[in-house]
């Protein structure tokens, strides 16, 4: 197959329009059989659900090459229950799990050409959709619902190599402790906009969230799950149900526990014991780890020994460990990486 011609090692985290993305509409109770199309336009009501009341939820996920030259994704099954989750709480209907798989399989198949070959660092960002395309005033859910799948090629998320970077504790909110920030919906990005461009402005490239209810717990920042390593070597992540359960952190987790040894607990912690860890890191599919070397509380700085030049050593190994998996250098788990061509 021949591949676009695309400067692979330039691309940066945008969206780029390809050649074809599955649709499948839900009216009338049921959603039809779904097709492959050109047509990369939506055209709904002025007063569709989505644009009135942002009911819609979202996934991400990678495609790309691996080593032998197939074309496949990670954990595509995960992504598959989490979207049926965000859509229950939302009141949408449920977009069969085994149908988005195959979608998945397609838009990957359709647009081979514009998965980054082997070795460029560049990726095929999946986008799977769902959003309320009927109109309603009142509030209520509505009746139709379209669910899409598109893609687009990414750039590698760090440019010569993982910097560590600066955060800050945030005095804005993500999500309320019984509210929406276990799931991936649109909404919780749109209120995190204003924080995040605040944090910027300020110099500083993501933002901590404490729980909202006593401030006092790390929760995660804007679109990545935190992971923890003490300085006896434990892997540790945030308890709480108000955060996303990211498909990366979980895998980390496991890869932590089968592959390297490592103890590792999901629970509780306190913004006041970070000082005491050894390194830290930020978990997502955009970047699998993105290191962060210093964290800033109102003027405090809790500085992590790994400090501004690299990762931390167990960080490291567990991204390489990992990223090995997920390129086919290092044999996974039963059914982590998803053949698709
Ligand atoms: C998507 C997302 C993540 C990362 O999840 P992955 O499955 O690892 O990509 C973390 N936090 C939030 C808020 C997210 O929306």
């Amino acid at each position: 197959m021949e591949k676009k011609d695309i400067d692979w090692g330039n691309l940066s985290f945008g969206y780029i329009k390809t050649d074809k993305r599955f649709v499948s509409n839900f009216k009338n109770g049921a959603w039809d059989e779904g097709t492959m199309t050109d047509d990369a336009m939506v055209c709904i009501s002025e007063c569709a659900g989505v644009i009135q009341y942002a009911q819609t939820v979202f996934e991400g996920l990678k495609a790309y090459t691996t080593e032998d030259g197939h074309i496949v994704c990670f954990r595509p099954d995960l992504n598959a229950a989490r979207i049926e989750e965000s859509a229950k709480r939302l009141e949408m209907p449920v977009f069969p799990k085994e149908r988005f798989l195959e979608a998945v399989d397609e838009v990957v198949k359709a647009n081979a050409a514009y998965v980054p070959p082997y070795g460029s660092g560049a990726t095929f960002y999946l986008r799977p959709v769902m959003f309320a395309s009927s109109a309603v005033i009142g509030v209520k859910p509505a009746e139709e619902y379209q669910f899409r799948i598109f893609g687009t090629p990414v750039g590698p998320y760090f440019k010569g190599g993982a910097k560590p970077i600066t955060i800050k504790v945030s005095d804005f909110d993500r999500a309320a402790p019984n509210g929406t920030g276990h799931i991936k919906a649109g909404l919780n990005y749109a209120m995190s906009l204003h924080a995040i461009v605040t944090a910027h402005n300020e110099g500083y490239a993501e933002n901590l969230y404490l729980d909202p209810k006593t401030r006092t717990k790390v929760e995660e920042t804007g679109g990545a799950n935190f992971l923890f390593v003490t300085k006896d070597n434990k892997v540790v992540t945030p308890k709480s149900t108000s955060i996303l359960p990211s498909i990366t952190r979980r895998s980390l987790v496991q890869v932590a526990k089968e592959y390297l040894g490592l103890e590792a607990e999901e629970r509780e912690i306190t913004l006041e014991e970070v000082k005491d860890m050894a390194e830290c890191g930020l978990c997502g599919t955009a970047a699998v780890i993105s290191p962060v070397g210093k964290i800033v509380d109102h003027g405090k700085e809790i500085a992590f020994p790994s400090g501004m030049e690299k990762m931390g050593p167990i960080t490291q190994k567990l991204y390489d460990t990992l990223t090995g998996i997920q390129m086919g250098r290092i044999e996974g788990p039963a059914g982590w990486v998803h053949k698709i061509m």
